[in-house]
């Protein structure tokens, strides 16, 4: 195992519009260029790590001894060459060189690679494009042929002692070490890149989407001659629930989550228990101003999780159909509503079958 590792995070990042430079911004819980050293760590792969960097002070993080940080150069390939000098007094067999701005290749990917070396002198994986791609010669546009055409990626694996050889001669600046063994009419294997090991190019890339909650609670008396609805279902039984409106729980509890996740108070605020215009009213039309709100302010719900507080009715009998018309009032995919009874061991007014109570939480996003 005479493997070594070359993360490059030296780059200027002038398409990301930050103040620091994109490797360093957080990404999945960590810096940037870190998940490709953790990853390095884990694979057990390498003697040392090394990361190229313009500014040392930059990385705050405490490694082990077999990682290094090295200063870079003005370009790519700058930093390449001079990682590539830095570690030929280890005498390596091979190298990979990676951009610390693809954090998410898998850690099969560098066992891969390094599996492909003991063949082959450079060993690049590609992927091909999702879009076309239009070129232009003279002012004309041409397409290019997406069949023929490939995207390259890193980590990109090498022999040592060729890549070193290579990148001494080079003049040019280069945009990556496979490009090198190519225009030195070198031969590169090409093995199946990932698609999901795309490069972090825009502060876009890493924003991560917003998730709010928010809880729901209801309790309502059980009372003869009244009927039962729940989740906007009709529910044969001997009581109905107490209310100004139709009493259903589950739809008030929702409610309330809901407005909890959008931050918009309670659903005393929108249907006051002492006005006369929402005597008697149907949960099912309390829902529809709410979900109004939630979706003019541009959120959608991620899932709902219910739990319904009774010893009768029996959830499993209606769960089906509680979610169905869930589904339908939210307008939300019923893989996305979960529905769980509970009961309470006969204790208390719930227990007597006096009244039925439900709690809800719901996650939604911008
Ligand atoms: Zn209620």
């Amino acid at each position: 195992m005479n493997n070594y590792f070359i993360i490059l995070a030296s780059g200027q990042s002038k398409r990301f519009n930050s103040k620091n430079p994109k490797q360093f911004n957080i990404y999945k819980n960590k810096p940037l260029f870190k998940h490709s050293v953790d990853k390095a760590l884990k694979s057990k792969l390498f003697k040392k790590i090394i990361i190229v960097v313009n500014n040392k002070k930059l990385i705050k993080e405490k490694f082990n001894k077999n990682v290094l940080i090295i200063k870079g150069g003005k370009e790519r390939s700058d930093s390449s060459l001079i990682a590539l000098k830095f570690i030929k007094k280890f005498k390596p067999a091979n190298v990979l060189i990676h951009d610390a701005a693809r954090p998410n290749f898998t850690l099969k990917l560098l066992k891969t690679l390094i599996k492909f070396l003991k063949k082959h002198k450079a060993v690049v994986p590609a992927i091909k494009s999702k879009d076309s791609i239009k070129y232009k010669i003279k002012n004309q546009l041409f397409n290019l042929n997406r069949n023929n055409s490939i995207l390259t990626q890193t980590p990109q694996a090498f022999k040592f002692k060729d890549l070193y050889d290579l990148s001494i001669k080079e003049k040019n600046i280069i945009t990556d070490e496979a490009t090198l063994f190519i225009e030195n009419n070198k031969k590169v294997k090409f093995i199946s890149g990932e698609n999901f090991n795309n490069k972090i190019t825009f502060k876009e890339d890493i924003e991560v989407k917003k998730i709010f909650y928010g809880i729901g609670f209801d309790v309502h008396r059980l009372v003869k001659n009244k009927k039962l609805y729940l989740g906007g279902v009709k529910i044969p039984f001997h009581s109905g629930l107490k209310g100004h409106s139709d009493g259903d729980v589950i739809l008030h509890s929702v409610i309330d989550s809901i407005l909890g996740a959008i931050r918009k108070k309670d659903i005393g605020t929108f249907f006051p228990d002492n006005s006369n215009k929402f005597k008697n009213i149907r949960s099912s039309k309390m829902l529809k101003p709410i979900i109004q709100i939630l979706e003019n302010n541009n959120f959608y719900i991620n899932n709902l999780d219910i739990n319904l507080i009774c010893e009768q009715p029996k959830v499993t009998r209606y769960r089906d159909k509680i979610v169905k018309s869930l589904s339908s009032l939210l307008n939300l995919d019923k893989n996305l509503i979960n529905l769980k009874g509970k009961t309470v061991e006969k204790l208390g007014l719930i227990g007597k079958e006096k009244a039925i109570a439900c709690e809800v939480i719901c996650s939604i996003s911008e």
